[in-house]
């Protein structure tokens, strides 16, 4: 048995692997592959509809917000969303809260100017910074979510009058939050809601069409919005495995039920860090992310010890970054809670072996 505790790409539900996997040899009883499948095929523009469809009942959506499946990773969208959004004489506000962010400040600075309104870089971002102003004329306000990287999250998302842009790649539909009230939300598909090749891009339409310089075609937001995610070749397998985790967490409850899965799991795993002697962790209380929980053992030298103990028993994955060090435990949705109980377990015996 393998406890699947891997960043990103990472954990998805048994049952949508099954479901991808059986698709791979025969779609539907279609005889052919999925991977052999026209896109613009009845068979999978009504998987493209399902998707869209699915995101927007999750997150409570209404007709403004469109729905995109695109190419090229969050990473991409350091430089789509400046380019659809920022007018060259114009600023965006940025906070910077870890190595996410400051790439795409470094993006966002090819377009326009920036302005950082908070960062908490000097403090190797173990936390979020709490006092801050957005200014008014900033054509629009970017914030990621979650930091994957150093395990904090923004708990309540800052009220702001300009459009509010959020990299939630590492916690989307792990929490429910009012999704109505962002002008666009991005997120990789390889953290929470499927395999690596697709990104997830929701955007209010109605913030589109204000920049006066001309966009490639590719990037521009609108017309993907027009072809309905197929202005060429969409990632077909990566947005049919999408579909299938969309349709198990509207099983499984929503993003109400997953929130509160989510908030056992991390409770569990930061209740242990605090109590055990041998574990500590950086991050700042009030900012801990329920996603990525980062913590490291008082005595370094019993780092390596523990990764090899917890990996005789089938722990994956909880090797921290090279940027952070100690461990990095992810607890994105699909991880069981069993999973989580299984890891704490781990930690109380080495510790009782000391
Ligand atoms: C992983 C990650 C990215 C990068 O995603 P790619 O799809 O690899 O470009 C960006 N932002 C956050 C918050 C991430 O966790």
């Amino acid at each position: 048995m393998v406890h699947n505790f891997n960043a990103g790409p990472s954990i998805l539900p048994k049952e949508v692997i099954e479901q991808a996997s059986a698709a791979v040899i025969d779609y539907n009883n279609s005889g052919i592959s999925i991977l052999e499948m026209g896109h613009r095929t009845p068979e999978f523009t009504s998987v493209m509809e399902e998707a869209r469809v699915l995101v927007k009942e999750l997150m409570d959506l209404g007709s403004d917000h469109e729905v995109l499946f695109l190419h090229g990773g969050a990473s991409t969208q350091f430089m789509q969303v400046p380019m659809n959004l920022l007018n060259p004489k114009d600023s965006a506000a940025y906070a910077d809260t870890g190595v996410w962010s400051s790439k795409a400040i470094k993006e966002a600075k090819l377009f326009g100017k920036v302005d950082v309104v908070c960062s908490s870089k000097e403090r190797n971002y173990i936390d979020i910074p709490n006092d801050f102003a957005v200014p008014n004329d900033a054509n629009y306000f970017h914030i990621t979510t979650n930091n994957t990287i150093f395990g904090t999250q923004w708990q309540t998302i800052p009220k702001t009058s300009n459009i509010l842009v959020a990299d939630m790649s590492s916690d989307v539909f792990s929490r429910q939050l009012d999704f109505k009230t962002f002008g666009l939300i991005y997120a990789g598909a390889q953290k929470n809601l499927g395999p690596a090749g697709v990104t997830m891009v929701v955007v209010n339409k109605n913030i589109l069409g204000k920049v006066k310089h001309t966009i490639p075609t590719m990037m521009d937001y609108r017309n993907h919005i027009s072809e309905g995610s197929m202005l060429n070749t969409p990632p077909v397998f990566a947005v049919y495995t999408c579909m299938l985790t969309l349709r198990w967490l509207k099983v499984k409850g929503g993003i109400s039920a997953m929130e509160q899965l989510n908030n056992e799991k991390a409770t569990l795993l930061y209740n242990e860090i605090d109590r055990n002697e041998l574990f500590s962790t950086q991050v700042a209380k009030k900012d801990r992310s329920k996603m990525n929980v980062c913590f490291t053992m008082k005595d370094s030298s019993l780092e390596k010890p523990f990764l090899d103990f917890v990996k005789q028993h089938g722990v994956v994955g909880i090797k921290g970054h090279r940027l952070s060090g100690g461990f990095r435990a992810s607890l994105y949705n699909a991880l069981p809670i069993s999973s989580v109980k299984f890891l704490v377990e781990l930690m109380q015996s080495f510790e009782q072996k000391q």
